[in-house]
């Protein structure tokens, strides 16, 4: 989806200290990023535009936050999303989605930064109205903190990936036991030491 996919453009290094990337920073992601979801911009954003769209990043990630801490988010974010939604005009469009199948979208009429900021608070709404703003979810790797929507039945996917930081964590937590078990056998070792003189 497009909103998720925007605000994991901070990219953190899951293996390791969770240095950050800004993928708004490295015009190839960009470039990338708008032939996915068919973004129609006739240049990169300039400083200013970039600016603009990490204010608007920031305020997806606050209101991601608020959702997953199970609290309404603020009025000002809601206003400046619907605020940034009203800069991007739309019109209705039938389009064939396949076989007998038929969709009514929504198309932006203009192009450029502004109407793609509109696209990208419009993504993440629709999530909010048609969605479970519940199931919003960050990675729980404290390295990794990637977005991402939980489309599970019972709610229970707790990693951006089971392979990767799934997998970390799991390493992580088996390591840790054995040097608890470690640590615990030594200060017995020790104790036992003590009781010998
Ligand atoms: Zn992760």
């Amino acid at each position: 989806m497009l909103w998720d996919d925007f605000m994991n453009s901070l990219h953190r290094d899951w293996r390791g200290d969770g240095k950050v990337d800004d993928q708004l920073e490295n015009p190839e992601w960009i470039h990338e990023w708008m032939q996915r979801h068919r973004l129609r911009a006739d240049r990169l954003p300039d400083a200013e535009q970039i600016a603009s769209l990490k204010k608007l990043r920031e305020r997806l990630y606050r209101m991601s936050k608020a959702f997953v801490d199970k609290l309404m988010p603020e009025d000002a974010d809601m206003d400046a999303l619907n605020e940034r939604m009203a800069l991007g005009q739309v019109i209705r469009r039938l389009e064939i989605a396949g076989e007998g199948r038929y969709i009514l979208g929504l198309v932006a009429v203009d192009e450029g930064w502004t109407a793609i900021e509109a696209e990208i608070s419009s993504s993440f709404s629709q999530m909010l109205a048609e969605g479970e703003p519940s199931r919003i979810r960050f990675c729980d790797n404290p390295n990794c903190l990637w977005v991402y929507y939980d489309d599970t039945r019972n709610r229970s996917k707790r990693y951006c990936d089971d392979k990767m930081c799934g997998n970390l964590m799991k390493v992580r937590r088996f390591r840790a036991r054995k040097k608890a078990e470690a640590a615990a056998a030594v200060s017995s070792r020790e104790s036992s030491d003590d009781s010998e003189r």
